[in-house]
Formats: C-alpha cells, structure tokens, sequence
C-alpha cells in the first residue's frame, strides 16, 4: 500500500493521509461507474437536478469545513477559499440552468411530423483537477457531468485530497440512493495515468498545458473518448492609458493574486515606453512592496498566502533567475519572506523589454514588464504566445478596445478590469495550447453531453410520394 500526504504549505502540518489508489481500485471504480451509468443516464433530468441539489446542500452545511480544508491545503488566505466554496454552491444553479439552455431537447414542427434535437450522457467520465482551486474547478466538471447523466470518477491533485474527500463525502450524501455514480479515488500522476488509460469515455482535465498536451497524444487514436482541456496560459495585459493609481490596482490585482497561482493571472505587462509607462511600472512595484502576506488564519488577513509548496518557489525561483541570466533586469526581486516556510515568496517584477524570454507560464508572482514604442507592437507583443487564456486592455480609448478585442487571440478578454475576472454565467477557455475549443464554465454542458437530431413521423405515411413520377413503371 502507498500512502498520500498532503501538507500545510505555511507550515508544513499533516492535513490528510490517506491510500493511493493502484490500477486494481482504478479498474474496480470504473468498472462499477460503467454499471451505474446504465440507470444514472436513462433517468429523467429532473431525478438528477435533484441529486445536484442536495449536494448543493450538503456543501452549504459544510461550507466552513470545506473553506478551511482548502486554505489548509493550499495556504489561501480565508477570504479567498470562502469565495472559492460559494463559487462552488453558485455552480449547482448555474449548470442547471445551462444543462436546460444548452443540452436540453427542443422540437420543431416540420410537415411530417417533428425535428427533435436531444442530448445524451457519454458515459464514464474521468475528472482530473489541479490544486489551485481544488473544489471549484473539477466541481466544474463534477456537476455538470452529472447533471447530463454521466458517471465521474474523479481523482483530485494529489497536493489537495482532502479537499475532494470532502467533496466526494457531499455526493456520497447527495446520491446515497445511487451508489457509484460519483466515485472519488486519491493518488499522483501515476493514478492519473492509470484512470485515463481505462475505459473512460471522456476526461475532463483542468491542470498544466504540459499534461494538456500529454492527453491530446494519448487520446490521438480514441476519437471516441471526449477530451475537455482547460490549462495555463501566458497572459498579457496592456496598460496604455488613464489614471495610473487605478491602472496600478488592475495590475496588481492581475497579476499577484492568489500568489500569480491563477490560469488567468497576468503575466506579461505591457506597457507604452512613454511617460505613462514609467510611472506605471513604479506605481505596480510601490503597491506590490505593500501587499500583506501571511497565513490564511493570522488576524488581520492576509491578501495572499504562500506558494503551493516549498519545491513549487524553487522552481519559480529558477525561471526568474533563468530570465535575469538572459539579460532581463530586475525591479522588485524574487524574494523569500523572512520567518516564514520556503513557500512563501514576495511579488516579483522583471523588465523583459529586448530580451528572449521564453513562451511558459511561470505559476508564482512573477510579473515580466515589456516597453513598447506604439500599439501595434503592443498587439504584437499581446499575441505573441503559443496560449490564449485570458488577456487584458488598460484604455480609456474606445477606438483602441475595439481594435483589441478584434485582434487579440484570447477566450477571456477584459477592459479596465483584472485579467483573473471571470463569471460563472460565461464560458471559461482559452485558444492554442490554452486549451481544446471546449470551454468550460456555463459552456460545460456542451463537453457533457453529445447532441442527437431527429426527424419524427408517426406513422411512415407521405414517404412514397416523394417517389412519384421518378420512378420506372
Ligand atoms: P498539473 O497538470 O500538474 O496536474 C493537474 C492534475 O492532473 C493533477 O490531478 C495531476 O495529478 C494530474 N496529472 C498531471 N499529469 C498527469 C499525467 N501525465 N497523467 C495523468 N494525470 C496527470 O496541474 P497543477 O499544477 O495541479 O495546476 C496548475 C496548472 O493548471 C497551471 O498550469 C494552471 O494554469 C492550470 N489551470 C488551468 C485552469 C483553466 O481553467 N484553464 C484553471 C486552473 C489551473
């Protein structure tokens, strides 16, 4: 038996331990997912929204103990891992309504009878979340797969199990009539690989563009296993006009929060190389130095907390000095924080401007700062990236929104507000190796379920004379 451990990143306490799933429990999930499925997905929508429901319930009354879990487990501040949990208690209506709009039948009448449009479930669906947001992003899955009569076995990171235990314990309330619907099994990569090589029929994955493009390979000759792919990007946000204190707060705010561990977060900021530019950078470095950084239950509250781990500032620590090695020059350094575990880490600012910086995400507060002599080669700047998540426009222009909306390559575009903005009412993907044209988000329903057209007659009278006269006597 193996054992997994996930860790307090403030501290390093034991929050969860607990078995690794082998490919013997794997096989054994799927394999009762596959029979569940053939009553979970014949049933009325109505039997499942209610199911959805009383998990919604049931994350209310454990709405405390999940946003603790969270902020054990990712370091978090509160403030944020509450917000995370009522994101996850909104998404129960949210898919509910888009399961209606987008995955539901609709009938119009033809003169021979009718042409219905249906949906239907694909069956087992393997859910993979990352740790940044460990209960709302693969709830963003969860409840929609569900909901379209799908059975989902889903494997958390292995940084946040306890997290999915707990989730896993509300739909285990939620659906104590229908066991095996919702299976949540605990492990690494290793258990990842082994639920995506079963007899799955869809993987619904929100994680890193290397395990993205990993699955794509994998799945090449499954054509008949839906791949939903929701990974990192590169984003940029160009700030070219208006009031810098305010312009320094969307940047910010873009690029620091939740410690930069945010697909949307800001990466790159661009930024005229005029006097605006310049007072800009200064105002984003003056208001960086000013961000409180804790731990998730210290009074007054953090804005962010650590790093995921100890090894995940390392690694950020070295794409930092990577980039000063190739010349880039440093405004505010990649520092650790005096007292505190190796987790925790100061927001980091570069100026990229003539220098070859490398097209990745660096997941940690680390902000590259490019000048630009015009807007054209802001745009070109803003779409030179091989992602496409989410970009932003800083401009009281409307000439130059226009112009940004139409050339920039991006699925979250926002203006005058951080790039992290984001509602659950909207769709939520990204193009190139942000993703695989299934957004998720209110568009999860689309990836849930697979449409079916219909033409209905009741009878198979008026078939033969639509021979007449075209025949041979
Ligand atoms: P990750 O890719 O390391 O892991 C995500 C999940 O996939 C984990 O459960 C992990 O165990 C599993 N996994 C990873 N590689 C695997 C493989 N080869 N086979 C099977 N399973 C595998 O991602 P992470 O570090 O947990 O999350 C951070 C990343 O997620 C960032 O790149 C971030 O941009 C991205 N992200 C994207 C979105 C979005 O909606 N587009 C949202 C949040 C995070």
């Amino acid at each position: 038996m193996t054992t997994l451990k996930s860790f307090d990143p403030v501290d390093g306490t034991l929050v969860w331990e607990g078995e690794v799933a082998d490919s013997e429990v794997v096989s054994a999930a799927l394999l009762r997912a596959r029979k569940a499925f053939a009553h979970w997905g014949s049933f009325p929508v109505e039997t499942r929204t209610k199911a959805a429901e009383r998990y919604r319930s049931a994350l209310e009354a454990r709405k405390d103990a999940l946003a603790e879990t969270i902020a054990r487990e990712t370091g978090k501040p509160l403030w944020e891992t509450r917000t995370e949990v009522a994101s996850m208690i909104g998404k129960v209506g949210i898919s509910i309504a888009a399961q209606a709009e987008r995955a539901g039948e609709k009938r119009t009448d033809m003169p021979f009878g009718q042409a219905v449009l249906r949906h239907r479930p694909h069956g087992v669906m393997a859910v993979l979340g990352p740790f940044n947001f460990p209960g709302h992003l693969p709830n963003g899955h969860i409840v929609p797969a569900l909901l379209a009569g799908n059975t989902v076995v889903f494997k958390p990171s292995e940084m946040t199990p306890a997290t999915g235990a707990l989730m896993a314990e509300c739909w285990a309330e939620a659906l104590a009539d229908h066991p095996h619907v919702f299976q949540c099994i605990q492990g690494g990569r290793e258990t990842g690989e082994v639920l995506v090589a079963g007899a799955i029929d869809g993987l619904l994955f929100t994680g890193s563009a290397g395990a993205g493009a990993h699955f794509r390979r994998v799945f090449a000759d499954r054509p008949d296993v839906i791949l939903a792919l929701e990974l990192g990007g590169n984003n940029p946000l160009v700030a070219w006009d208006g009031d810098v204190d305010e312009a320094a707060s969307v940047v910010v705010q873009s690029a620091f929060i939740t410690t930069g561990q945010r697909c949307s977060c800001a990466r790159r900021l661009i930024v005229p190389d005029n006097e605006f530019g310049s007072a800009l950078v200064e105002a984003v470095a003056a208001l960086a130095d000013r961000i409180v950084i804790g731990a998730w239950n210290e009074t007054p509250e953090p804005w962010i907390g650590p790093l995921i781990s100890d090894a995940a500032a390392a690694a950020a620590k070295a794409r930092f000095d990577g980039l000063v090695t190739r010349g880039a020059k440093v405004i505010r350094p990649f520092n650790g924080v005096e007292g505190r575990s190796a987790a925790f880490v100061t927001p980091a600012m570069l100026d990229v401007t003539g220098v070859f910086v490398p097209d990745e995400e660096i997941f940690a507060p680390v902000l590259q700062v490019s000048r630009v002599p015009d807007f054209d080669a802001a745009m070109e700047a803003a779409n030179n990236t091989r992602f496409g998540l989410s970009a932003g426009l800083i401009s009281a222009d409307d000439a130059l929104w226009e112009r940004f909306l139409a050339e920039c390559r991006a699925g979250v575009v926002n203006r005058n507000r951080p790039t992290t903005g984001a509602a659950g009412s909207m769709p939520f993907g990204g193009l190139g190796e942000s993703g695989n044209h299934r957004p998720s988000a209110y568009y999860a329903a689309d990836y849930c379920a697979y449409p079916v057209a219909s033409f209905e007659a009741t009878d198979a009278s008026g078939n033969a004379g639509a021979l007449n006269g075209k025949l041979r006597p």
